[in-house]
């Protein structure tokens, strides 16, 4: 992988990359370096039982188990097992995907107040197409927190020097999460 030479954007072990998503981060290593910013990747392409896991472990947290016991015995295939205790995490302002586009069974608001009413269907997350990547707030090799807000001015600083074109759409800041994610756009291969 391209960002395994990586010294300020380092990715953390486990965590798996495509190539669209190793692209973008070896182009962010220099921006990086810039502001002198040493970062993680927490999280690059999730499986949809990494997905249903992080589901789970939202609810655990959040003693959704005590209304929804069979989330601790959450099985990908028993939609039931997960489906009403990950539409309780929207209602309570945990926004995660579902592993596999599913209804939302609550009505919930989004961050920006929104209204959501129950039936919507809930697509998959960008990570798990292998296009999304998330930068934590925390590095876990040198044990420091940073300010979500200065990887945001690196991100911005990527995005205006006009080298994010084809690689990075977007970003959102996730307090929630300790992270800012990063949208991509899938690297088009040539073909012949
Ligand atoms: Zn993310």
């Amino acid at each position: 992988m391209k960002s395994d030479n990586n010294k300020f954007l380092k990715v953390r072990k486990f965590v798996k990359l495509t190539n669209t998503i190793d692209s973008a981060i070896a182009l962010l290593e220099g921006y990086f370096e810039q502001a002198n910013l040493k970062c993680e990747v927490s999280s690059g392409f999730r499986s949809s039982e990494e997905q249903l896991k992080i589901i789970v472990n939202k609810c655990l947290k959040h003693k959704v188990d005590k209304e929804f016991p069979l989330i601790r015995a959450a099985h990908l295939l028993d939609v039931e097992t997960w489906r009403e205790p990950w539409g309780r995490l929207l209602t309570i302002g945990e926004m995660v995907n579902p592993p596999v586009p599913t209804a939302a069974p609550f009505d919930y608001k989004k961050s920006d107040g929104t209204l959501k009413k129950a039936g919507t269907i809930i697509q998959l997350s960008g990570h798990q197409l292998g296009q999304d990547f998330d930068i934590s707030g925390f590095n876990q090799e040198l044990n420091i927190s940073i300010e979500l807000d200065k990887i945001v001015e690196v991100i911005k600083k990527f995005i205006d020097s006009g080298m994010a074109t084809n690689h990075v759409s977007g970003y959102l800041k996730e307090p929630v999460n300790g992270c800012i994610h990063i949208d991509c756009i899938e690297l088009k291969l040539n073909k012949f």
